[in-house]
């Protein structure tokens, strides 16, 4: 059982809402740019420029899936408070300590559990999202 009063939880509601809106404007920004490269890459008159354009494009896309990541977190953090089991570790069932919750709204396991799952998912995208 989550030990999480009705505030502590409505504040975190409210960082996981601030940060949904940050993200969702980081997106905006990113495919207007990405319009921007994509007309820059049409009218490259060679291919030097062409492979440029392709890789500013490339590199936007990984901006934009970490933010896509990111708001996937956001659903299911608001899906588990919805359940009643939000700020409970899904690995080990002990509760995440609050600041931790505070730093990190997003967080569905604790401290120890999350460094033994970044341990055995060393492969950079668990630890970017967290
Ligand atoms: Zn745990």
């Amino acid at each position: 059982m989550a030990a999480l009063t009705k505030k502590q939880l409505d504040q975190l509601k409210q960082l996981l809402d601030e940060r949904e809106q940050v993200l969702r404007s980081h997106l905006q920004r990113d495919t207007a740019a990405r319009e921007e490269f994509v007309q820059v890459a049409s009218e490259a008159p060679d291919s030097g420029d062409a492979s440029f354009a392709t890789l500013s494009m490339d590199l936007g896309n990984a901006a934009v899936e970490r933010d896509l990541v990111e708001l996937r977190h956001i659903a299911s953090a608001r899906c588990r408070i919805g359940r009643g089991d939000y700020g409970v570790c899904a690995l080990c069932g002990y509760e995440i300590p609050y600041a931790r919750l505070v730093a990190q709204p997003t967080a569905a396991r604790c401290a120890p559990c999350q460094n033994n799952f970044e341990r055995t998912h060393a492969d950079g995208v668990s630890r970017s999202s967290l």
